[in-house]
């Protein structure tokens, strides 16, 4: 499915990945209880290069995990985790019966000249390309907003057993947009001599170490605008595929593994190792991306009213900005603006709640304040910055490419 791609810029610049939230740095790590429950015994029929993404044990982990962020007025879908957990991978099966199935999986966005600026109109895409070089290349972020559109239609008209079966399969698309080799032109090492890469490090090294990854859950917020919080998520993954083809390599040199017949499991183990931070960062983003979603989804449906999209009754004058730019490499601004003088408080937390820096904590006039954030020293991903003023407090999402 693949051509070499030309030279590849990861200057990226999108605008807000989603809209003001409300979520504060965890002091501790809450880890939800228990170990993963196995999904029901499968036999994948097709092996070897039909990208399951994540097998079916990463699908189960982030539709079941993510069900741990949503708040309690989404009891419904938190009490069908059987049902999105046996139902992870429906959309993979379905590939198998219907040609058009396969490209929703990935995206070879460094195939793309100007990849950080695709386009959020399919048809324009098309329109471009053509449809056989955009099926060919995939269509994930695509085929991820319609399917959260798709969402909010069967909430909004009450077809709620339908609304299930489309939520997983948005958690299936998530997934695979977390999964860093869906989202590359190298996709399966094959044009580092790599090959294979793509199901040891999804499946056979997943299998193995399913039981080492946690998450930590954290508050959905609503997004705004779904397709550039999509690419977000998938420019990050995309920044991580490289990290995943050296592990191979580093792997195959530790185990002394030639990559073919058998796989050692020495070869897995060392996979992890140099794969493990990654591959919890990337399963902690699917994770939020995907209760970020289903929550956006029901707020759009009408079913969660709008005192819970906003942090509540916050005076108009207490505002923080999108950080700009965003994503960035390595420092951003951060805007916000104070009603009343006061003591202000502004952090810097990873995904998992951890905090990574208190930017911030000083008396300041009411009015417009910048701060200047540098993101040196940290990795790629997903963060939160919350300002906080007595009881006010407001949150946001920024992205670090590097
Ligand atoms: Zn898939």
């Amino acid at each position: 499915m693949n051509v070499v791609n030309p030279s590849l810029t990861r200057k990226v610049h999108i605008d807000s990945p989603s809209p003001a939230g409300y979520i504060k740095c965890m002091s501790n790590r809450t880890r939800t209880p228990s170990g993963w429950k196995l999904p029901p015994v499968v036999i994948p029929v097709l092996a070897a290069l039909v990208a399951l993404g994540w097998g079916q044990m990463g699908h189960f982990i982030i539709n079941t995990k993510a069900l741990g962020n949503l708040p309690a007025s989404m009891s419904r879908f938190v009490d069908s985790a059987a049902y999105f957990g046996q139902h992870a991978s429906d959309a993979d099966y379905r590939k198998s019966s219907d040609p058009s199935e396969a490209p929703k999986h990935f995206l070879d966005i460094d195939w793309y000249p100007a990849f950080q600026n695709l386009t959020p109109k399919l048809d324009s895409l098309i329109a471009l390309y053509g449809t056989p070089t955009v099926t060919t290349h995939g269509i994930l972020p695509w085929s991820t907003v319609q399917t959260y559109d798709s969402l909010v239609a069967a909430l909004r008209r009450g077809a709620y057993v339908r609304a299930e079966s489309i939520a997983a399969d948005l958690g299936h698309y998530v997934g695979d947009g977390h999964q860093p080799l869906h989202v590359a032109v190298n996709y399966d090492g094959q044009l580092t001599g790599n090959n294979g890469i793509h199901s040891r490090y999804e499946t056979t090294m997943i299998n193995v170490y399913a039981s080492k990854i946690s998450v930590s859950p954290v508050p959905p917020v609503y997004v705004g605008n779904r397709f550039a919080y999509v690419m977000a998520y998938l420019l990050v993954s995309n920044s991580l595929a490289d990290s995943v083809i050296r592990a191979d390599n580093g792997a195959k040199s530790v185990s002394l593994w030639n990559g073919s017949g058998t796989i050692p499991a020495a070869y897995t183990a060392e996979l992890w190792n140099e794969t493990r931070a990654l591959t919890l960062r990337e399963m902690q983003g699917a994770t939020v991306a995907l209760a970020d979603l289903w929550y956006s989804a029901w707020v759009d449906a009408g079913l969660i009213t709008g005192a819970s999209v906003s942090a509540g009754a916050l005076p108009a004058a207490f505002s923080l900005r999108q950080n700009y730019p965003n994503p960035f490499n390595p420092s951003t601004r951060i805007s916000y603006r104070l009603a009343a003088p006061g003591r202000v408080i502004l952090t810097v937390c990873a995904v998992n709640g951890a905090k990574v820096s208190t930017l911030l904590d000083a008396v300041q006039g009411e009015g417009a304040h910048e701060v200047r954030f540098d993101g040196s020293g940290l990795s790629s991903g997903v963060y939160f910055y919350t300002l906080q003023q007595g009881s006010r407090s407001e949150s946001r999402k920024m992205l670090l490419i590097r």
